[in-house]
């Protein structure tokens, strides 16, 4: 699954934000691959390029590619010694691959703030202080079965210092992907899978004017540069009137705000950034489709997202580059120019490679 998990205290905007984001939303039944759960929404990843191909191919029907955000409500200080819905709360973050995390930075009187005033910093603190903490719970369990595996198993006194080390390092309020490990270490730790390990970025709430000299957005933004983390400035509010409205009326209030797309696009490209994935296309007269794959799959693997009988039977892909493709304005003029290619299972797909499968059944 490609799921981004948005947490945030209270009153921050996540439900306001998860609706806007599934109002626009896809029939999860066209989807089978998940569970149909009101706090997973199946998101649409806007792309430019799909309508570029489909306006080549004339396609019957264009088809997106999608990705899953889901609203975790319940984070409030001590979940993770089971206040609110604590445990609950931390399961549905362990099934994510990723993690959104909203923070208020607009002042609103009639919003409450759970800890009393606006303060972004103070917010992210108490959210990474309980996951830290869920973490390090996590990390000592295994330590006291690691302990008593050493005494017999020399492989076991490696994982028990690491684990050690990890503990030292959470203790300290430190998330874990702060700790720099080698590949084998963060093989090994990667059953626990840690709250803290997943990668994060910073939703920032803002007031609808709060998009520039705003403190608190500034604030969030230099915590996110000393993490490398990326953060997505967007007004709640205004995304969820949006949401709401007809194509062209849209048009006309984005016109109205001087924006091009609703920052909900921002979010889901975000998200769909830092959960590692890219885009390939098929493109042929009845469907014109964006398909994801991990950044890194092979030519077979992105065959299996199709259907898995094509990966079974892969032979070689016919892929011709989203450049090439607009370039020599579809598949025959790439042809012509020499730029569609045939490659075989060990291929690593490009992002935009527009992709036609030969396979035996
Ligand atoms: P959650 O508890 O984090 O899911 O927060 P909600 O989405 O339920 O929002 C809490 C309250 O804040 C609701 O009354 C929302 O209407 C309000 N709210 C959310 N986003 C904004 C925003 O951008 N501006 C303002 N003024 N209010 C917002």
């Amino acid at each position: 699954g490609f799921k981004c998990g948005i947490v945030g205290l209270p009153n921050v905007g996540k439900s306001t934000l998860f609706n806007a984001l599934t109002r626009a939303g896809i029939e999860a039944q066209n989807y089978p691959f998940c569970t149909i759960d009101p706090n997973v929404g199946v998101v649409p990843v806007p792309d430019p390029r799909l309508d570029k191909i489909a306006a080549i191919v004339g396609p019957q029907q264009v088809l997106p590619a999608t990705m899953m955000f889901v609203d975790i409500a319940g984070l409030v200080a001590g979940a993770s010694q089971g206040e609110g819905l604590g445990n609950q709360f931390l399961a549905h973050i362990r099934e994510t691959e990723a993690i959104a995390h909203v923070v208020r930075c607009f002042e609103d009187q009639n919003v409450v703030h759970v800890a009393g005033e606006v303060n972004p910093l103070g917010d992210i603190e108490v959210i990474n202080t309980e996951l830290a903490l869920a973490d390090l719970e996590t990390v000592e369990k295994a330590l006291s079965r690691a302990t008593r595996a050493a005494k017999a198993d020399k492989e076991a006194i490696t994982f028990k210092n690491l684990l050690e080390k990890m503990g030292e390092h959470l203790d300290a309020g430190k998330p874990a992907r702060a700790l720099a490990l080698d590949k084998e270490e963060l093989k090994s730790l990667q059953s626990l899978h840690l709250l803290t390990s997943k990668p994060t970025l910073y939703i920032a709430n803002v007031a609808e004017d709060g998009f520039e000299n705003n403190p608190w957005l500034q604030e969030v933004e230099a915590l996110a540069a000393k993490e490398g983390a990326e953060v997505v400035p967007v007004c709640a509010a205004i995304e969820a009137e949006l949401s709401q409205l007809e194509d062209t009326e849209k048009e006309e209030f984005l016109a109205e705000l001087g924006i091009e797309e609703p920052g909900l696009n921002r979010v889901i490209r975000a998200g769909y950034k830092l959960l590692g994935l890219q885009t390939f296309f098929t493109a042929g007269p009845k469907e014109v489709r964006a398909w994801t794959v991990p950044i890194g799959a092979t030519a077979p693997q992105a065959a299996g997202v199709i259907h898995t009988d094509f990966e079974k039977g892969f032979i070689r892909a016919e892929v011709v580059s989203y450049e090439d493709f607009i370039t020599y304005q579809g598949e025959q003029g790439a042809k012509e120019a020499g730029k569609w290619r045939l490659e075989g299972k060990d291929y690593i797909v490009q992002d935009g490679d527009i992709m036609h499968f030969r396979f035996n059944v």
